[in-house]
């Protein structure tokens, strides 16, 4: 599936299971009923992945850990370079990781 994702750019996304990790300074819950929800001002790199019809969320986890050592600690292969990772300053590289089929 080919999709452009804001002004990241477009990209081809194999089928498969993807890892994506973000934060909310507060009001977590809010930030993941929003994510859940397909109807929404495109906003986030993953807000444009999550529009795609062809796409499912099949698991929320939630952690204290910090974001990127959360990200880290996934063993996934990065295949969009700095999706979701703007403001990212541990060098995660990517805060989207596919997992495989
Ligand atoms: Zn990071």
């Amino acid at each position: 599936m080919r999709l452009a994702i804001g002004k990241l750019g477009i990209f081809d996304f194999p089928a498969g299971r993807y890892v994506y990790t973000g934060s909310a300074r507060r009001n977590i819950e809010a930030r993941i009923a929003r994510h859940l929800r397909r109807e929404k001002r495109l906003r986030w790199h993953i807000d444009y992945l999550l529009a795609c019809p062809y796409t499912s969320v099949i698991a929320v986890e939630r952690s204290e850990q910090p974001e990127c050592l959360w990200n880290q600690q996934r063993q996934g292969q990065i295949l969009i370079p700095n999706f979701g990772a703007s403001d990212c300053r541990q060098g995660c590289g990517s805060h989207l990781q596919y997992m495989g089929k």
